[in-house]
């Protein structure tokens, strides 16, 4: 089978062609950092009118570079949640258009579940039951991924994401948008030991995350003046990073049986936090599995995939599907204490 893949929750307008045999036909990112640069972060009215600008023709050359038509694709998957609204509305809406002129069905695909199983879309040899450690712009979250659409959430931040507090601490640093990426590059030059930062919920007996502290520990530290930028952003990491490690061991305790341990998400294409869960899972005999780069990082292909995944369940969506501001993945999710989705 081939999926149509549409991405536009956040600040990346990206379209894919996926196809059973886990290659991806063709992909396309449209990034829009440079709209939100200016602003320090991505506003949503941007977001929605680049991305309304941008799909169509992107979709268009996706198909070109693939040598293939709307009719020769078994599913359209696009994200129809959770997001920025109006961005993922107008990747929902080209669905459905594309979907009623084609005749190919569409499948409403919850971005996270996008983020769960692009690591299956990387490495066939990857098989269920694995836990999940999911990082992202907006997510923070230990998961058991039994299956396709069964996802048992464990933990989740009670506060910020961690690609939130690494977008905040790369403002604070002055390091620009977006901040993922800055800082580790900044971090490769600086002490991880120079700068003493709490680690939020460190040993709690739940494996859930915090790290507002963090970001305003980073924040007093700079204003501080007695250290260096790298020193910061080294020490950054490495607080949180510990914490991460911390608290997948916690998870790894309580949770069911699983055979690799796995991350996904912006946050894992980090090499410090991929190196640290690899040298974890190892301590526990697991496999490790983290996607390439470019899998990490918003894009098409993952929702593309997941539909893949989700095609042999037959559920398509009705053209009047809803777009949802939160969907979490988890649908017991409400009864895990703390923090919303
Ligand atoms: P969500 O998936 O939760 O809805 P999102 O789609 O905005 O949020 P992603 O695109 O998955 O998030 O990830 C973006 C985040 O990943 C940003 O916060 C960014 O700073 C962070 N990030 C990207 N690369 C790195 C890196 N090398 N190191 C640390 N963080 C990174
Ligand atoms: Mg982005
Ligand atoms: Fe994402």
């Amino acid at each position: 089978p081939i999926v149509l893949g549409i991405e536009s929750s956040c600040d990346e307008t990206a379209a894919a062609l996926v196809d059973g045999d886990r290659r991806v036909l063709a992909q396309r990112i449209a990034s829009q950092d440079d709209h939100h640069a200016p602003y320090g972060g991505v506003v949503p009215e941007i977001a929605a009118r680049a991305h309304a600008e941008r799909l169509a023709p992107l979709v268009q050359a996706v198909l070109d570079d693939a040598g293939k038509e709307l009719a020769d694709c078994d599913a359209i998957a696009a994200t129809a949640g959770p997001g920025l609204i109006g961005g993922v509305m107008v990747g929902l809406v080209t669905a459905k258009a594309l979907a009623m002129a084609s005749d190919v069905p569409l499948l409403a695909i919850n971005h996270l579940e996008g983020h769960a199983l692009s690591p299956r879309l990387a490495d066939a040899k990857l098989d269920f039951p694995y836990a999940l450690l999911l990082v992202s712009g907006g997510h923070c979250q230990i998961l058991r991924v039994g299956g396709v659409g069964q996802y048992t959430r464990l933990a989740t931040t009670i506060d910020d994401a961690l690609g939130e507090a690494y977008d905040k601490t790369a403002k604070i640093l002055g390091l620009g948008f977006p901040g993922g990426p800055a800082v580790e590059k900044l971090a490769r030059e600086g002490d991880p030991h120079a700068v003493p930062l709490p680690r939020p919920l460190k040993g709690s007996a739940e494996p859930h995350f915090s790290f507002a502290g963090l970001k305003s520990a980073v924040m007093r530290a700079h204003q501080s003046g007695e250290h260096a930028a790298a020193d910061i952003a080294a020490s950054f990491q490495q607080a949180a990073v510990d914490c991460l490690i911390d608290r997948m061991t916690r998870a790894l305790d309580t949770m069911e049986p699983v055979t690799a341990l796995v991350v996904a998400g912006g946050v894992a294409a980090n090499a410090t936090v991929r190196g640290a869960l690899e040298g974890l899972a190892e301590k526990n005999g697991l496999d490790f599995v983290a996607p390439p780069l470019a899998l990490c990082t918003d894009n098409a292909a993952m929702i593309a995939w997941a539909g893949i995944e989700r095609l042999p369940l037959g559920e398509f969506a009705p053209l009047d599907v809803s777009a949802r501001p939160r969907w979490p993945l988890d649908p017991d999710a409400e009864a895990v204490r703390g923090a919303g989705v």
